[in-house]
């Protein structure tokens, strides 16, 4: 079986390694970063942006 190499939701890149969200791929290094992520980063409400996208996005 062939893995999908999904581009990073968060900065786009393929990474081999990740996880999968929503059917959304992000990448080890963003998810470490939103993990320690303060809520009141603005970075944090970039992360949420970009996972709300894909949650509305709905047809896959
Ligand atoms: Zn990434």
């Amino acid at each position: 079986m062939s893995r999908d190499r999904n581009p990073c939701i968060v900065c786009g890149l393929v990474h081999p390694e990740g996880i999968t969200v929503w059917r959304a791929f992000i990448c080890r290094r963003c998810e470490r970063e939103m993990v320690r992520t303060d809520v009141h980063d603005e970075r944090y409400r970039y992360f949420v942006q970009r996972m709300r996208r894909i949650l509305w996005k709905k047809d896959a």
